[in-house]
């Protein structure tokens, strides 16, 4: 499939599945030296194949006339530092912004979340779109895939969209999971213990290899 069609195919489930509201959400992929980004000011489902924008990830150079997204520099920040990775992924889901922006972390109440994703870091708020944000983004994402913004956002990376993807919905199961228990009672936290014995599972490893080698 080609870039634009996967970003496309992408760009739909994020809106289809309540990760963005309106024009909210930035989505980008590499393809040799150059990133294809979505616009500014669209829909995400509303994007056309011609429409994402290419930028040179060594120079910020646009080489498109639409404007890009005004995320564009924390998408350089990713591919720059992140020399491994493909595809970067920013959404607004509702309830990791809630989780985090209460000040408390996302916390593993299942398997799948802490075997997936090694370690989650999180940012306080910074206002979108200027140099500061994307500075704090390219300084954490050297050693995670997953950051949460408080009172903003998520943003992961792939060494595909398919695994960005994946990461962003295991990141917003949890933090749902971690509120459902909240309102009905007591949330029961895996150990460290527990958490380690999962990551340590051939079975797991297994599946985690299997997500990134797909595409
Ligand atoms: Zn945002």
């Amino acid at each position: 499939m080609s870039i634009t069609k996967q970003l496309q195919h992408y760009a739909s489930k994020v809106v289809d599945t309540g990760l963005v509201v309106g024009a909210g959400g930035n989505l980008s992929m590499r393809e040799g030296n150059l990133m294809y980004l979505s616009p500014s000011g669209f829909d995400l489902k509303e994007i056309e194949d011609h429409q994402w924008v290419r930028v040179d990830i060594e120079t910020g150079e646009v080489l498109d006339d639409l404007k890009p997204s005004s995320e564009i520099l924390m998408h350089l920040a990713c591919f720059r530092k992140r020399p491994d990775i493909t595809a970067v992924l920013h959404t607004h889901p509702s309830y990791s912004v809630g989780v985090s922006s209460s000040g408390k972390d996302i916390p593993p109440m299942f398997p799948d979340f802490p075997a997936m994703i090694k370690n989650v870091r999180y940012l306080d708020y910074i206002i979108p779109t200027n140099e500061i944000l994307a500075d704090a983004v390219g300084e954490v994402i050297k050693d995670t895939n997953v950051i949460v913004m408080r009172n903003h956002g998520v943003l992961t990376v792939g060494k595909t969209m398919k695994e960005a993807y994946f990461f962003m919905q295991l990141v917003e199961e949890a933090a749902k999971v971690f509120t459902i228990s909240s309102t009905v009672g007591t949330p029961n936290i895996l150990t460290d213990e527990q958490v380690d014995d999962l990551r340590n599972l051939s079975s797991e490893q297994y599946r985690s290899k299997l997500l990134k080698d797909s595409k």
